[in-house]
């Protein structure tokens, strides 16, 4: 299915929110309060209005202002939402009853689309984990020596995960550089990013049971883009000996359109390869992918990075798999991060951690100025977008946000 499928919508050929795509959030305009949308073109259906008028019941589900409730409903019913988001928008006779829910998205407000449960991030890329070893660690392995065999991840705080465009405080805290000798406090001097894909969960398990591999899919919802602020001043001196906290827990921003698994099938990949085998519960019946999004790291309008995707060493179901087999349980609205995105080459580098080596390689923006860490009144936005069917492109449109002092 193509936009050409649709001539009413008047898509721009290879809009990036075409009817292959259909991401979903959750908007409001002035008066009214927080329900589904979902994006086409540049413009927002008011999904359960149209839903109601269409007399479609299982719709009543985007009247309420998060996409847990639809989350919940599970996989079954979230293909059988998207066939008839389909249908309604490529179907002439549709054509009256979808027009009169059809928005202009610069009229709408975006909410966090999803009340996030739990919030779990992971650490999948190779060259990304290599290159933080290299600079935590000098002198030592870089990888430690559980790394190819599962998955890293740890908890973060579901409660101060924001959606794109909200301004990120920069955090206070404790920090000492290996040649201080006693720690100090104030605000951050090495606030950071890290650029990764999340991915959004629904239909909930009974706690002591678990997803297997193979059956992840049923879970997986859809993905969104992620900004994973660190302060590595604070995360340096805390994380040892059980891993990330202040450093990390004070913001993570999400963008406001969660595209769907079914609409990044097109973008599966093969993993660039697992060295050992992983054990058979990471292994299942068919081969794990990945997916060949290709992400835009922008800061303060100068392209300062491109990473891919593909180059992650696990993949999302493992990733799912991983996380709840001791038999913790998921619901609707669990959201866990893939980890900083790094390539090889300096310019695919997830973070200003990598791509200035610690400070030591700063990088210049188009204004002439440089950065190694964030200052305040810095914007960051992140772009990435994925092959669909047929040559179109699918969008996920960006995450923003700008720095502001510490209070
Ligand atoms: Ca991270």
């Amino acid at each position: 299915m193509t936009a050409a499928d649709s001539p009413w919508l008047e898509l721009a050929p290879g809009h990036p929110f075409g009817v292959d795509n259909l991401p979903y959030g959750v908007f409001s305009t002035p008066g009214t309060a927080p329900r589904v949308g979902v994006r086409i073109g540049d413009q927002v259906l008011d999904a359960g209005a149209c839903a109601e008028q269409a007399g479609m019941e299982s719709g009543e589900v985007w009247l309420t202002p998060s996409l847990n409730a639809f989350l919940a409903q599970g996989r079954q019913a979230w293909s059988a939402a998207r066939h008839w988001l389909q249908e309604q928008l490529t179907n002439e006779r549709r054509r009256d009853c979808v027009e009169q829910h059809l928005l202009p998205a610069e009229s709408v407000t975006l909410h966090l689309p999803l009340e996030v449960a739990d919030y779990v991030d992971f650490y999948a890329s190779e060259q990304h984990a290599t290159n933080v070893g290299r600079i935590f660690r000098p002198g030592a392995e870089p990888l430690t020596p559980n790394w190819r065999h599962l998955p890293i991840g740890y908890h973060g705080r579901a409660g101060t995960v924001v959606v794109s465009g909200t301004d990120i405080v920069r955090p206070t805290g404790q920090r000492k550089a290996p040649e201080e000798p006693a720690p100090t406090f104030g605000p951050s001097i090495r606030l950071d990013i890290e650029a990764e894909l999340g991915f959004v969960v629904g239909d909930a398990t009974r706690l002591g049971d678990r997803v297997a591999v193979d059956d992840a899919g049923d879970h997986l919802f859809g993905a969104v883009l992620l900004n994973d602020w660190s302060a590595r001043d604070i995360q340096a001196w805390e994380y040892v000996p059980l891993g990330p906290f202040l450093g990390k827990s004070f913001a993570t921003s999400v963008s406001a359109w969660v595209v769907t698994m079914d609409a990044l099938e097109a973008a599966r990949v093969g993993l660039p390869g697992q060295d050992p085998q992983p054990l058979p519960y990471l292994r299942g019946e068919h081969p794990p992918y990945g997916l060949d999004v290709h992400v835009e790291v922008e800061l303060n309008g100068t392209v300062v990075s491109r990473p891919e995707y593909r180059d992650l060493y696990w993949s999302p179901a493992q990733m799912l798999a991983h996380l709840s087999v001791n038999g913790a349980s998921v619901r609707a609205g669990d959201l866990f991060g893939s980890g900083t995105i790094s390539g090889r080459e300096r310019q695919t580098r997830g973070s200003l951690l990598e791509l200035s080596w610690n400070g030591t390689e700063p990088v210049t923006l188009s204004d002439g100025a440089t950065r190694s860490f964030l200052e305040d009144g810095d914007t960051v936005v992140l772009h990435a977008w994925a092959p669909g069917p047929g040559g179109v492109r699918i969008g996920f449109g960006e995450v923003s946000g700008t720095v502001v002092p510490a209070r």
